[in-house]
């Protein structure tokens, strides 16, 4: 028997090229809520099955080109299973005892790589006349040029606290100081955002991003610079003239992003609402927005989208579905027990120690991911961002960290 590894394009590609019958192979995918289904007719099978299915000599695996964590993950299951790489529009067999240990990004190299990115992004802002994201861009590149290794910012935490005291949430039992970010950490935070084509910067990790007095006055500031931004909020406070401001705000960046997470009946009315102002937004193309269904009330909101007369919400352009993460293994009653195996994956695949980001909390004081609500494994402080760093190999509340939601369903 033969899996493939991957439910996406990349592995249906695979499927269509080599199988004429399905009865010949399986799925895997790291994406735990396809185990058990049905992609075009063939079985997906959960990381137990796979498991049991690389004990078995007379099985192979089929990864696709260029998944080197997907191998390190094949082989540290069964070091002696039978792996094909489907490469050229064929498959290659590949020695497990050849294979090299996996290779971390080397942190100058990373930042070497940037600044070439960094300087091409300098250029547009010239050439589109936007001179205070010009000024900006080139004053980051002298210090990113200083400093290449300098994990780089993805998020400021405009505060921890929240109205809302979610389930899926660690917030309401957090033992970190609770707070808003000041001025004087958000203009040394501000002074750090590298010039980013693609990615965003969020304005959240814990807590609710529309509390803040001077939300608006940071947006703004952070726009002027060319900063995509991404927000994530429950909606509560999301009135008519807040939707307003937010819309013109993010409508001056490139390419930014907001979802609305539908925790209540009244988060779902927010998005209800401010949907119909995004679709009437000029600018809309400049901004990624959608209302998030959590896996943990799904039902409920099913119910309250309903109400609102949206039947159909899979596929609704404007809704999407994710999986509610533990926050490292915060929250109760959430699994907290992992193998190695996963966590060593989970590791390989984790967005902020593979791009080497850190978040900002609202005390100034930097983590290297913004599910560490409770700053377990500080990185420095950002009025010492030269000598911030990660560890690219985790850090202790790795162990607990949700592996589907960090694999990015490889
Ligand atoms: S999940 Fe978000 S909205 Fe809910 S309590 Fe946590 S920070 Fe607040
Ligand atoms: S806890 Fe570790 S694995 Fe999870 S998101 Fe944070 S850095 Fe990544």
């Amino acid at each position: 028997m033969i899996v493939v590894v991957g439910a996406g394009k990349n592995g249906r590609k695979i499927r269509s090229e080599l199988f004429d019958e399905i009865t010949e192979v399986k799925i895997y995918d790291n994406d735990r809520r396809k185990w058990g289904s049905l992609i075009d007719g063939v079985n997906v099978i959960s990381l137990e099955e796979l498991i049991d299915f690389v004990e078995e000599p007379d099985n192979s695996i089929i990864v696709g080109e260029n998944s080197p964590s997907l191998i390190h993950f094949i082989k540290d299951l069964n070091p002696a299973c039978k792996i094909f790489e489907y490469k050229n529009a064929g498959l290659a067999e590949l020695n497990m005892s050849c294979i090299e240990e996996f290779k971390y990004d080397n942190a100058m190299e990373l930042g070497q790589k940037r600044i070439k990115d960094y300087i091409i992004r300098m250029q547009e802002y010239k050439e589109e006349g936007k001179q205070e994201a010009y000024e900006h861009a080139k004053k980051f590149i002298e210090f990113k040029k200083q400093h290449p290794q300098v994990p780089e910012i993805s998020s400021i935490e405009m505060t921890n606290n929240c109205n809302l005291a979610c389930p899926n949430c660690p917030n309401s039992t957090l033992s970190f100081h609770k707070g808003y970010i000041n001025d004087d950490v958000f203009e040394a935070a501000l002074k750090y955002i590298p010039p980013y084509k693609n990615d965003t910067v969020a304005v959240h990790c814990m807590g609710e991003p529309l509390l803040h007095p001077k939300l608006f006055h940071y947006l703004d500031k952070m726009a002027r610079i060319g900063t995509n931004i991404c927000i994530s909020t429950n909606g509560i406070l999301l009135d008519d003239n807040i939707g307003d401001e937010l819309l013109r705000i993010l409508s001056c960046t490139d390419n930014s992003i907001m979802y609305i997470s539908f925790h209540t009946k009244k988060s779902v009315e927010r998005w209800y609402e401010f949907a119909r102002k995004y679709d009437r937004c000029p600018m809309k193309n400049n901004i990624h927005f959608f209302g998030q269904v959590l896996e943990h009330n799904q039902e409920d909101a099913y119910k309250w989208l309903n109400e609102l007369g949206i039947s159909e919400p899979d596929n609704h352009p404007l809704i999407r579905h994710i999986t509610s993460h533990s926050w490292g293994g915060n929250v109760e009653n959430r699994r907290k027990e992992y193998s190695n195996i996963e966590i060593n994956n989970r590791i390989r695949n984790c967005y902020y120690l593979r791009k080497r980001k850190i978040a900002v909390m609202w005390d100034g004081s930097l983590r290297g991911c913004c599910y560490d609500s409770n700053a377990t494994q500080k990185c420095g402080s950002i009025f010492d961002y030269e000598n911030a760093d990660i560890n690219p190999r985790g850090y202790d509340i790795c162990r607990f960290c949700d592996p589907d939601w960090i694999t990015n369903y490889q």
